[in-house]
């Protein structure tokens, strides 16, 4: 999964790419929910939240690390074709 960081200046253009829903508005700034979130895989070839973020604060989140396999197994879980 990505996480947005602290420079999130709560824009609200990646809420709304987001094929999964996992992007809300937190208590200070947007917030990714790691569950949600498959990079954009199955969907996309690149996240597109951080295609459209202004000032590039969606990294990968180290402490959601996933292989493409278990991001592709998530993306089948979300839209239940497992
Ligand atoms: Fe949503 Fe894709 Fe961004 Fe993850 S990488 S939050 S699935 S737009
Ligand atoms: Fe924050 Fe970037 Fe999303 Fe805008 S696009 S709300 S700056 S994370």
């Amino acid at each position: 999964a990505l996480k947005i960081t602290h420079e999130c200046i709560n824009c609200d253009v990646c809420e709304p790419v987001c094929p999964n829903h996992a992007i809300y508005q937190g208590v200070e700034i947007y917030e990714i929910d790691p569950d949600l979130c498959t990079e954009c895989v199955g969907h996309f070839d690149k996240p597109q939240c951080q295609t459209v973020c202004p000032v590039d604060c969606i990294p990968l989140d180290p402490e959601h690390a996933e292989t493409r396999e278990q991001l592709m197994e998530k993306y089948r879980r979300l839209v239940n074709v497992v």
